[in-house]
């Protein structure tokens, strides 16, 4: 599948890991918004948040749950932001589900 993120999960694109397990892969983001910005990624293909299913609650709490970890790990004890983008006008590029971990900065609201 010529799906970027599956890529990056195989090394055949390399990636600064943050955490791996069996059902979850977090790395830096190439183009950092904040001084604490990583992913956190299924293995499984999803493409977009509209096509989780039933059947992937769990690796979906999964991902919340690392977050969460790592963003502590990282030193968000402050306070941080987690974002799903899901289609073109929720701003989402690449099209296996990420969320989001951005920290070490005030945010703002509302988002652009
Ligand atoms: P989206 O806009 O789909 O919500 O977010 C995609 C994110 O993936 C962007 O923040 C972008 O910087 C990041 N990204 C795109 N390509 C790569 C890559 O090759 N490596 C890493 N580490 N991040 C990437």
């Amino acid at each position: 599948m010529d799906c970027l993120f599956c890529k990056i999960i195989d090394g055949k694109i390399p990636s600064k890991k943050i955490y791996e397990d069996d059902q979850v892969f977090a790395f830096h983001d190439i183009n950092p918004q904040a001084p604490v910005h990583f992913l956190v990624i299924p293995k499984k293909h999803i493409a977009t948040l509209d096509d989780v299913t039933e059947d992937d609650r769990s690796v979906v709490g999964h991902m919340v749950y690392t977050a969460q970890k790592l963003a502590k790990e990282l030193g968000c004890e402050a306070g941080y932001r987690t974002v799903f983008n899901c289609n073109e006008q929720g701003g989402q590029t690449v099209y296996h589900i990420h969320l989001h971990v951005l920290g070490k900065r005030q945010m703002t609201w509302p988002p652009g």
